[in-house]
């Protein structure tokens, strides 16, 4: 019996891989232009990098205005669909989306299976506190965390605070929740999402985000592994955007003096060395 189910969850998996395998085009950009839609795996609950708009009821942000860039230049339409942190890896590699533009750090573990764009944005990992009750990194010792599965925060918090209990949401609006909740104590992840969150709160002014940053985190587009056209494409059309303006224009709309997320960019889009 034990044999039959051993040869039979062979079976599937053979068939969950080929299919995966079948599904995955391995030139992206010669197959978007073919069914003229770019499918881009994006998040919809963190502004302002991918958050729904009240009035349009559509999905807007900094990672989209890069989608549409992209999609623009190849002269396709955008499709977005929804991702979680833990989900976006899966499904670029099942092929249900041709890119991934969702707050997705570059780092050598994921660039094992994945392909990444030049840095597009750059950010730190920090956490979100009562007022006051957070200094230094200490302070956070044998504390309840709540980040996102899947995530770079996960893991980073992790190590730089072994005795911390840490929650993983499937997404940090539902970790934001716990913290106001009382059930965890601070939430972590880059700073450039805790800001988002912060300015979006009725509550904001019971929290902060103390000075206190655990880790580098550059973002980059996610493309399929090996999917060598299309990253070309990509990463030449973000340094076209660089160098025209657009780029900067794009983080002065949702980052700007005049705007609730109001940061510095302290990066520009460079090719990766
Ligand atoms: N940038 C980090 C990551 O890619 C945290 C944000 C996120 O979960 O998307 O894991």
């Amino acid at each position: 019996m034990k044999k039959v189910a051993a040869i039979l969850s062979l079976t599937a998996l053979v068939a969950i891989s080929a299919k995966a395998f079948a599904a995955a085009p391995a030139d992206t950009l010669a197959e978007v232009k073919k069914k003229g839609v770019l499918v881009a795996g994006v998040k919809d609950s963190l502004p302002p990098f991918g958050y729904i708009d009240e009035k349009t009821r559509t999905i807007i942000g900094y990672d989209i205005d890069f989608v549409n860039a992209i999609a623009k230049k190849l002269g396709v339409k955008v499709e977005l669909k929804p991702v979680t942190s833990a989900s976006r890896m899966p499904q670029l590699q099942e092929g249900n989306i041709d890119m991934i533009a969702a707050t997705m750090t570059k780092n050598p573990e994921r660039a094992k299976q994945i392909d990444f764009s030049h840095t597009y944005f750059f950010t730190g990992q920090k956490f979100i506190t009562k007022k006051g009750s957070v200094k230094a990194l200490k302070d956070l010792d044998g504390k309840r965390i709540g980040t996102a599965k899947g995530s770079t925060s996960e893991q980073n918090v992790k190590k730089a605070i072994p005795t911390a209990t840490v929650l993983s949401f499937d997404d940090y609006p539902q970790a934001f929740l716990a913290l106001q909740q009382g059930k965890v104590q601070a939430v972590t992840t880059d700073e450039a999402i805790l800001a988002g969150i912060l300015a979006k709160s009725p509550e904001k002014g019971k929290f902060e985000i103390p000075k206190v940053q655990i880790s580098d985190e550059p973002y980059g587009l996610g493309m399929r592994k090996g999917d060598k056209n299309f990253v070309d494409f990509v990463n030449k059309t973000i340094l076209e955007m660089e160098k025209s303006g657009e780029a900067k224009k794009i983080f002065d709309k949702w980052f700007g003096p005049k705007t609730d997320f109001h940061l510095q960019r302290n990066f520009k889009i460079t090719a990766d060395k």
